[in-house]
Formats: structure tokens, sequence, C-alpha cells
């Protein structure tokens, strides 16, 4: 991949379909670490990896109240947007993108102005808190505005495990959301990774996906990925530098 940022903008000029895959990389421009960068959270401490696996959080009330405590002080609760994501919005607004499927749990997208039609989140938000056997939602800061007096809440409803509404490992993702993401990938003709390790299944496997349907694949990660060998173009600038110059090629070509 010689492909220059300037090609990358050539291309995107050129089409009204294409699709974002989004991870944490475009979010710790809004000062949410990531969780396998330099700064990663399980990088700093391998050991919170556990916690967020599904067994552990349905079985160990201790690693709940563990859960529950980080939550508390969740930068994806309260981070505001940054130039990365205003850039896909601007993308959008001029009717260029299939979809943003995003991996990233913090609502940022919505966030940013990003059509919530168009945002797939296949690994669910923070900022619903689900019920693990009525299914009952509430929003996040109901819930946790309980830890003062409960350290493992439960569903007001039936007395259940309450978990954020975000898929941990060993749990199913939606179907009907994986769905719409391979959909995504499927119809576009650019496929645009940007700010993840494509590390994670089946999420990274939607680049295989639109490589197979005959799209250009575009990696934009501060770090290398198993998809720079196949991808088009690889850049390594920050996400927050390098999508708002990538959008204004795209927009300014018109
Ligand atoms: P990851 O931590 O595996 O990878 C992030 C990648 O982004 C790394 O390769 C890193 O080098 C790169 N990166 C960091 N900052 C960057 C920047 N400014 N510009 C360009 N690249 C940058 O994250 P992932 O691939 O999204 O997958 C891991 C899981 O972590 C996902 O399931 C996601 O749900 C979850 N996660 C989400 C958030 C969030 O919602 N903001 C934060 C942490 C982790």
């Amino acid at each position: 991949a010689t492909a220059s940022t300037a090609d990358v903008g050539a291309w995107l000029a050129d089409s009204d379909r294409v699709t974002v895959l989004t991870g944490a990389g475009v979010s710790t421009g809004s000062g949410i670490p990531d969780f396998r960068g330099p700064q990663g959270v399980w990088t700093r401490d391998p050991g919170a990896a556990a916690l967020f696996d599904f067994d552990v959080y349905r079985f160990d009330a201790d690693a709940r109240r563990r859960v529950w405590q980080m939550r508390r002080t969740n930068p994806a609760l309260t981070a505001r947007p940054n130039a990365a994501h205003l850039a896909l919005t601007d993308l959008d607004r001029a009717g260029r993108l299939c979809a943003v499927i995003t991996q990233n749990i913090d609502g940022l997208h919505q966030k940013a102005g990003t059509d919530p039609a168009r945002v797939i989140e296949v690994h669910g938000t923070v900022h619903w808190v689900v019920c693990l056997s009525c299914g009952l939602r509430t929003p996040s800061p109901e819930v946790l505005e309980r830890l003062e007096e409960e350290s493992d809440p439960r569903c007001l409803a039936c007395g259940g495990i309450q978990k954020t509404d975000t898929i941990s490992f060993g749990q199913r993702l939606d179907p009907g959301v994986l769905r719409a993401a391979v959909a995504a990938a499927e119809e576009c003709e650019v496929f645009v990774a940007a700010g993840t390790s494509l590390s994670v299944h089946p999420a990274a496997g939607l680049c295989d996906v639109a490589v197979d349907r005959g799209a250009t694949l575009v990696v934009v990660n501060a770090e290398p990925t198993p998809y720079d060998a196949v991808a088009d173009a690889v850049l390594r600038d920050p996400a927050e530098t390098v999508l708002p110059e990538l959008a204004g090629m795209a927009l300014a070509a018109r």
C-alpha cells in the first residue's frame, strides 16, 4: 500500500458509498483511553481485561462491583466529540456515507451530529444499562446514582443482574446489528477502518467482507494492523488529523 492521503482524498471525492469502521483510536482525542494502544487501559493494567469477560461479570459479584466503580468515572459518559467525529459528520451531511460502524460504546458519533440512523454500534452503548434477566433498559445515570447505596445495583423490575448495554468478551453480538454492519460493508465502494487495532472479531472481519465485494480498503491507525498488507492505503497520523484532511479533500473536489 503506497497510496497517499491525497490519493485517498480523491477516492473519497469520487464516491457516495463510503463505509467507515471506527475504534477506540478515534476517541482518544476526546480523552477516552483505548485498550491496546501504548497508553491503553489493558497495556497499563493487563488484569483489567478479565473484567470484560461476560462469564466473570455474570458469576463474580466482586468483579461486578469493580466494574460499576469504574463506570462511575468512565470518561465515555461525559466526553465531547473531536475533529475525527466531526469530519465524519461532514461526510455524512454531504450524503457520502453508507454507515459509520463503530466498536466504540461512547456515543460520540451521534453527539457529533452524524445521523443516528447511519451509526451502527456493534459493541453496544455505555449510555444504557440492561437487565440480564428481563431485558429492562434504563438510562445509565439512573443506575449510577444508586451506587451511593448499592455496590451491585439490581434491576428494579425483577432483581436481576444489570450490565451496561455493551458487549463483553464471550457475549453474543446482536444479530440484527451485525447484519446491518455486514450489509454496510457489502454495499460500499470505499471502506475506511480508523483508530482500530483490527484485532477484535467479527468487527475486524468486516474489512474482508468489503474487500471481497471489491471495495477499496483504507486503514487509518497509529500502529500496524493485521490488515495493512491487504489495504490500498495505510495512513499512520492521528485520526483527528487525517479524517478532517480527507473530508476536506473529498468535499472540496465537488
Ligand atoms: P483498540 O484499543 O484495540 O485499538 C485502538 C487502536 O487505535 C490502536 O491500534 C492505537 O494504536 C490506535 N490509536 C490510538 N489513538 C489513535 C489516534 N488518535 N489516531 C489513530 N489511531 C489511534 O480498540 P478497538 O480496535 O476499538 O477494539 C477494542 C475494543 O475496545 C472495542 O470492542 C471497543 O468497544 C472497546 N473500547 C471502546 C472505547 C470507546 O468507546 N471510546 C474505548 C476503549 C475500548
